[in-house]
């Protein structure tokens, strides 16, 4: 008898030319074919006469044969078979195309069930090519409730179907790995037949409660595997800091903290004067002010003599928190360094030779600093800013460096709860939910090229009034297929037509690391009125007084993007504006731009944006260490994920430790959920 973990091919039926279509849909065991499911059903439960059947509707339905089939060549590769059924409401003709072999088999006298839609002309009603079954074989395509599964070429529904039927009845469903207790208190569905449901339901609101469970399932194995590694990592002990008095810090602060600020400092003060090291996730709309958390961590870190990592997705915000917490910290005897990758070869020595030497308190950096040559004296505390913008192996590479170092993430990125709970379930988390004193909403317009004349006075109006402007394309040069604005091409339009007498520079990506670093010091330093750019800028820029954003080519951007672009102004007292271009008719796409000039909270678009793309687009193309849910729907299924957490994380505290069977079914099922997002584990 074969088993799950064997592969296909020990299914009768299953040579290595299907092995290998199973194996396009990522299927290689047999049990694998049980997790293969169904994206949706078909209910031919309903049985109808002949006289109730509808044009294009298919149903199904039980007949006499009342002619014998024949069959007629037209051409080459065409036969077409004829034959008529009856009940006692009406008689049918159905033509079956290249169907000779199971259309001649029908005898003339005896009952079938069918399965098909009619089609009606002037002539009379047709069916083309139905189901077919004899009355007294159990029910595969008529009678029933068809799975329709994700396919592949070559590999029919019917095919499908029939494997996956065939792996259940010879294998059984998978190992039960939820406790018994948890599907009482939660009414769920027994492996057993939740497996068989979702695959053969007899009712739809049983493929509901199969869903239901699958999905329960699934975050139950995600949140298992979250609390393992939280558990693991409370046994692992840190030396806890003693000195964490945060008066010096606050004093030098050029403003005083909102209540929100002062809440996460303590939180973080407190966790870093726990014996194990700080997880800790810092969540906060764009323009909260995240950056002095992170400082004020650094602070702790080096007034206890541990050295601080802070790394950051962009060259850009690292030159600029340097600039920044160089400023604040350096008056407190804290000695701040840059490593990106655009330095130079000399530079990026030295500077790992003064961190590996321990002359540096707090190092600020890019992707640089996971580099193998990147190494510390007393790496004590890790921060990444932008969180969603690293894997979760990066965090965790960077965390090597140092013995078991405290851990502190930020996000500007309102990630959706549900998302947050999934990516950061093994965090502990602070919100700032309050703005810095004194910030008025960002009027938002969306407006098209018929008012550009307008929108360019508007430009000059706020540069006239002392303040400046960001002009974000989403290309850098011209493309000849689409006519979309590079940045290029229309900085020139700008310096040379609309705004000769304006301080007009430009921005993007690739340019080298030095040009970029000048063109945004001047800008911050209001050398530039104007700064046209790419979506470089798009996370953390801070110059406070820019208060005009402007976004050529809208639509071609997600809603969280554009949250985030629209987050570089209004950083400051004075009132700020963003401006929408876009010509995009589509009345999705603007129902969707309207939709985001009326709101300024960030998590109410980031839950708009998760539903419109899904939480792989949410994130762009960039790895986010989040496993791929067969099941479970983000957007959705919000409900489910907090009860499978709460009962996985009682589990685990209960019989985290256990050995027996289900627990060892349950570790294989959180290995092989994780190996998809590889390395989370770490
Ligand atoms: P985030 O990283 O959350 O988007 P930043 O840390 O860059 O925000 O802060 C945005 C701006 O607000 C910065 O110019 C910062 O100096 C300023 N800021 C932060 N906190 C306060 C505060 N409590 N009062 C006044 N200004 C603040
Ligand atoms: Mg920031």
């Amino acid at each position: 008898m074969p088993i799950g973990s064997d592969p296909v091919t020990r299914l009768k039926g299953v040579g290595p030319k299907k092995a290998e279509q199973l194996a396009n849909l990522n299927i290689q065991t047999i049990e694998d074919l049980l997790f293969h499911y169904p994206r949706g059903y078909e209910d031919r439960t309903q049985m109808k006469t002949i006289s109730q059947l509808q044009v294009d509707e298919p149903a199904c339905f039980r007949a006499t044969v009342c002619s014998t089939p024949r069959t007629a060549h037209i051409r080459k590769g065409l036969d077409i078979t004829k034959v008529a059924v009856a009940d006692h409401t009406a008689k049918l003709n159905l033509t079956f195309f290249n169907q000779k072999f199971t259309a001649e088999r029908l005898q003339y006298g005896q009952e079938y069930y069918f399965y098909g839609a009619v089609s009606g002309d002037f002539i009379g009603y047709n069916m083309a090519s139905p189901a077919v079954e004899d009355v007294d074989a159990p029910g595969v395509l008529t009678r029933r409730i068809l799975p329709l599964y994700p396919l592949t070429a070559g590999l029919s529904n019917g095919v499908l179907t029939k494997t996956i039927a065939q792996a259940l009845e010879v294998c059984g469903a998978p190992k039960e790995i939820l406790p018994r207790e948890v599907l009482e208190a939660y009414h769920i569905l027994p492996a057993q037949q939740a497996y068989r449901a979702i695959h053969d339901p007899k009712t739809m609101e049983e493929a509901a409660q199969a869903k239901r469970r699958l999905v329960f399932e699934e975050f139950f194995i995600f949140s298992a595997g979250l609390a393992l590694m939280r558990a693991k990592r409370a046994f692992q002990r840190t030396e806890p800091y003693r000195d964490l008095n945060l008066e010096p810090f606050l004093d030098v602060l050029p403003f005083s903290p909102t209540g929100a600020q002062r809440r996460t400092m303590e939180e973080v003060a407190r966790d870093l004067s726990r014996g194990h090291a700080m997880n800790r996730l810092v969540q906060g709309d764009v323009g909260s002010g995240k950056t002095i958390i992170a400082a004020a961590a650094a602070f702790l870190a080096a007034r206890n003599s541990r050295q601080a990592a802070f790394m950051v997705p962009t060259e850009i915000l690292a030159e600029q928190h340097l600039v920044s917490l160089h400023k604040l910290l350096s008056p407190l005897g804290i000695r701040v360094g840059l490593l990106t990758g655009g330095q130079s070869v000399k530079i990026k020595r030295e500077t790992r030779q003064a961190l590996a030497e321990g002359q540096i308190d707090l190092i600020i950096g890019t992707h640089a600093l996971l580099s193998e040559a990147t190494e510390f004296a007393r790496l004590g505390l890790v921060i990444t800013d932008e969180q969603h913008r690293f894997g979760v192996q990066q965090r965790a590479k960077l965390s090597e460096k140092g013995q078991n170092p405290h851990i502190l993430v930020m996000s500007a990125t309102p990630i959706p709860r549900t998302l947050a709970l999934l990516m950061y379930g093994d965090l502990d988390v602070s919100v700032i939910d309050e703005l810095p004193p004194g910030r008025e909403p960002i009027d938002t317009f969306l407006i098209s090229e018929s008012i550009r004349g307008r929108a360019n006075g508007f430009i000059r109006k706020e540069v006239e009034a002392g303040h400046q402007c960001y002009i974000v394309c989403p290309a850098v040069e011209e493309s000849e297929t689409l006519s979309i604005k590079s940045a290029e091409t229309w900085a020139d339009t700008l310096r040379q037509t609309i705004f000769p007498d304006l301080r007009v520079a430009l921005l993007h990506g690739q340019m080298k690391s030095q040009e970029k670093e000048a063109v945004m010091d001047a800008f911050c330093q209001h050398q530039y009125d104007i700064l046209v750019a790419t979506t470089v800028i798009e996370v953390g820029v801070d110059v406070p007084n820019a208060t005009l954003m402007v976004i050529e080519d809208a639509d071609r951007f997600g809603l969280s993007q554009l949250h985030q672009l629209r987050g570089r102004v209004g950083r400051g007292k004075a009132k700020s504006y963003c401006i929408l271009f876009s010509s995009n008719q589509n009345t999705e796409t603007r129902q969707r731009l309207k939709a985001f000039c009326k709101t300024n909270d960030g998590f109410k678009i980031a839950q708009e944006d998760l539903k419109l793309r899904g939480p792989g687009d949410f994130f762009g193309t960039r790895q986010h260490g989040l496993p791929t849910f067969r099941m479970a729907n983000l957007a959705e299924d919000m409900t489910t994920l907090r009860q499978a957490q709460a009962a996985a994380a009682r589990w685990i505290e209960d019989h985290g430790s256990e050995d027996g069977p289900q627990a060892q079914a349950l570790r294989d099922r959180i290995a092989k959920l994780f190996s998809q997002s590889e390395g989370a584990m770490n």
